[in-house]
């Protein structure tokens, strides 16, 4: 039956009011332990005081300009992410489906530039997760998302996740533009590349003279315990998508790019008219002085280590029901025996919110501000829940 909401979720039927930290509290009155974070987005928690404030000076002052006119707010932002990162320049977008639009079109317009216009293919990874736009589920190509949705954008091949004979090969073909992979593949079911893996794909794509695309919309700012998830593999990407955790729950997204890949980006080469806007900004200027911090990023992973513990705990007490954690950080993975969605639902009869992930995974993806009082909480549900589905 339709409603007034366009059906295409099957939504769990209770709706928040307001929230404080790693807690949300229902229209109802009841308490919940927020492990999904709205998908990886509240990275700072629910209500956080830095958050509110930067954005309701900012709403006091000026919402949007458009990028005709220099945006203070954005270049700050922009400068933030420059000194932090392998990035020279940043494109700012409302989404993560956004980025990925601008990461297919500035690869091809590098080569093209370059002078080599038949370099359009992109290769993409099984399980990958790139965003809902045309575009991007031809990126992506899962049946799930494609299905029903006529010709898809071509210039896309399709690689099972850690085949590397398939990609040493496809790689060397004179057509392709980029290659683009998840660090740690998140609606995929958290399903981490190795670091040795990135480290060879950043080879190949040397060796090929074909750019790397990072899609870090999940795994980035500060997730999985440094900024970006690539830097534990020691490697730079020529071109990084980011999106949910850089708002803090604010509409938000970015490309960010060396100034070689970038080069074909001039004058009236992409656009947006709310992309970097100063609310945003505010908000994402605010986010990332607070998670660019070494000491927040070292908390991050003192309390993944912590939460890792317990889970693989957890694991151990509940063989019926987990089978083992996967992740990095407070990017975490339960792989279930019983299936996922049970999981989830017996989560929400103890009052404790997880995200469902493919590979019948569930996610674990708190605020990265949870506390240590939050994480024994989050165990003792996950726990009760579990016990709900022991036979
Ligand atoms: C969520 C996500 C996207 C899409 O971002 P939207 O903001 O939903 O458009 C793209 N890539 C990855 C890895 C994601 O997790």
């Amino acid at each position: 039956m339709i409603t007034s909401v366009l059906p295409t979720y099957n939504r769990a039927p209770m709706a928040f009011d307001s929230g404080s930290g790693a807690w949300l509290v229902t229209t109802t009155g009841d308490r919940y332990l927020d492990l999904g974070a709205g998908i990886a987005v509240n990275a700072l928690g629910h209500a956080n005081p830095t958050l509110v404030a930067a954005l309701t000076e900012q709403a006091g002052k000026l919402w949007h300009t458009s990028n005709l006119y220099e945006i203070p707010n954005q270049k700050r932002l922009a400068d933030l992410l420059v000194e932090h990162t392998f990035a020279d320049t940043v494109f700012f977008t409302n989404s993560g489906t956004e980025a990925a639009e601008l990461a297919i079109k500035m690869a091809r317009k590098f080569h093209y530039d370059a002078g080599q216009p038949e370099r359009q293919t992109i290769i993409a990874f099984d399980g990958a997760f790139h965003g809902r736009s045309t575009g991007a589920i031809a990126m992506a190509g899962g049946e799930k998302m494609t299905k029903g949705f006529g010709t898809l954008m071509p210039g896309f091949v399709h690689l099972a996740f850690g085949d590397h004979e398939a990609l040493t090969a496809a790689i060397a073909r004179p057509d392709v533009a980029a290659v683009i992979i998840e660090p740690i593949q998140g609606e995929g079911g958290i399903r981490p590349l190795p670091d040795a893996c990135l480290k060879g794909l950043r080879d190949l794509c040397d060796q090929h003279g074909v750019l790397m695309i990072l899609d870090e919309v999940q795994c980035g700012m500060g997730r999985t315990g440094r900024l970006f998830a690539h830097e534990w593999a020691g490697i730079t990407p020529d071109i990084m998508m980011v999106a949910k955790g850089i708002g803090g729950g604010f509409p938000l997204g970015a490309v960010l790019a060396t100034e070689r890949a970038a080069s074909g980006m001039v004058a009236g080469t992409h656009g947006s008219t709310y992309g970097g806007n100063p609310l945003a900004c505010a908000v994402g200027v605010a986010v990332m002085e607070t998670i660019a911090d070494p000491a927040f990023l070292a908390e991050v992973n003192r309390k993944a280590s912590l939460f890792r513990q317990g889970l693989e705990g957890l694991v151990g007490s509940h063989p019926q029901v987990f089978e083992a954690v996967r992740g990095q950080g407070l990017m975490l993975g339960l792989k279930c025996k019983a299936p996922n969605t049970d999981v989830v639902k017996a989560g929400y009869a103890e009052h404790v919110l997880t995200v469902p992930g493919a590979d019948n995974v569930i996610r674990l993806l708190p605020p990265l501000t949870l506390t240590d009082a939050d994480i024994a909480e989050a165990l003792a549900r996950l726990d009760r829940a579990a016990a709900r589905l022991d036979t």
